[in-house]
């Protein structure tokens, strides 16, 4: 017989657990995210860490399904910042204390990409007296690559599995080379050869998604024994072609639920990684990443991506602080995390403390 208090006293949660937590009501889902909590501050504390994030470029040339800056949205103005804007981005995070920033783009493997983000590492490095630990969320590459990249000093890599069921994700991606499940998958594996802390995540409340998809996901993420997650609920985007289906999706109010649900159930069953507490939340709520952070999560991602081309990277609708100078995102957050209680750890990695012990034991 399930009951929340049985399933939260258990040692490990199977499949039953975890799709009987995802379909709480309200008064046993705020018992999973004090449960989150408590294990949040027992393994990791009470710091939470900043990621200041550069949305460097819109330009990519895949095509998936749900993305508003997909190569066949002839819409998007497409954008590419200059290398002295990346590096003024990160002189602020670097002179504001963050600890961190995530350079996310589009996805291209052309030789000059590759050898631009080499050169960029060089020079942020540099210019930040080696201080700044640096995130990289720039789509599939090959293990070279990844590996040229991490020995100029990029130490964690994001790369989203979307759906870790493999027919979902042929519904969400075309069906071909560029878009292939098990090379998205070796990546992850190339990655954690290489040696950097490995991320990963899911998109929450997809069309054709169901809750035992999102129970297998979780138990995926532990069995690749995962180093940090950044998870968000889909927001549709009408210039996609999976806004065809809106109409059979859950409403926004639920996926924002569902995502939190899942940020809380994940700090259960991996109880040192990190977890982002991610932008998409927003979207939906204006409180959505405070909510995250009492239920489990410990990493935020400030977007310091200039300004001006903030409207363009529209991954999906009611994109939070498209009009926000960079500064005006780091009072209004460093305001909102103390109002969770919860402290900033300023001009700290935060790396992943399941990295450092899966380094020390494996
Ligand atoms: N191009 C790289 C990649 O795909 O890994 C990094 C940038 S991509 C825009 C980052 C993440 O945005 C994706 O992994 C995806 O989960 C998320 N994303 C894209 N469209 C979204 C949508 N409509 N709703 C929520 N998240 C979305
Ligand atoms: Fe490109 Fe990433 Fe969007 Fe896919 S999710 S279209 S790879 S930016």
């Amino acid at each position: 017989m399930f009951s929340i208090d049985s399933i939260l006293s258990k040692d490990s949660l199977n499949k039953e657990d975890i799709v009987y937590l995802l379909s709480t009501n309200v008064e046993d889902r705020n018992k999973l995210y004090a449960k989150a909590a408590e294990v949040k501050e027992k393994y990791i504390g009470r710091k939470v860490y900043f990621r200041g994030l550069i949305e460097m470029s819109n330009i990519c040339k895949k095509n998936c399904f749900y993305c508003g800056i997909r190569v066949g949205n002839t819409k998007v103005k497409r954008y590419n910042l200059s290398d002295d804007e990346v590096l003024e981005s990160a002189k602020f995070a670097w002179e504001n204390q963050y600890g961190s920033i995530a350079i996310q783009t589009g996805e291209l493997n052309s030789k000059s990409f590759v050898d631009r983000i080499e050169n960029l590492l060089d020079k942020i490095n540099k210019l930040t007296n080696n201080e700044l630990g640096i995130t990289l969320s720039l789509g599939e590459q090959t293990e070279e690559t990844f590996q040229r990249w991490f020995n100029k000093g990029a130490m964690r890599y994001l790369l989203r599995i979307e759906s870790s069921n493999q027919e979902l994700y042929y519904k969400l991606h075309p069906n071909n080379k560029e878009h292939d499940f098990e090379t998205r998958l070796e990546c992850l594996r190339s990655l954690r050869r290489v040696g950097y802390q490995v991320g990963t995540g899911v998109m929450i409340g997809l069309p054709f998604q169901t809750l035992e998809h999102l129970a297998d996901d979780l138990l995926w993420m532990k069995e690749m024994d995962i180093d940090m997650v950044g998870m968000g609920p889909y927001v549709e985007h009408p210039d996609t072609p999976l806004y065809e289906f809106r109409d059979i999706l859950i409403p926004q109010e639920e996926r924002f639920n569902l995502a939190l649900k899942m940020t809380a159930i994940l700090r259960i069953l991996m109880k040192d990684i990190n977890i982002a507490a991610p932008t998409a939340l927003q979207a939906i709520d204006p409180l959505g990443r405070e909510k995250a952070i009492k239920c489990g999560a410990n990493i935020v991602m400030p977007n310091i991506t200039p300004g001006l081309y903030r409207n363009d990277y529209k991954l999906y609708d009611n994109k939070p602080c498209l009009d926000d100078a960079a500064d005006d995102c780091k009072r209004c957050l460093e305001a909102r995390i103390h109002l969770t209680g919860y402290e900033i750890g300023y001009s700290e990695h935060g790396n992943s403390k399941h990295f450092a012990s899966r380094k020390v034991n494996g």
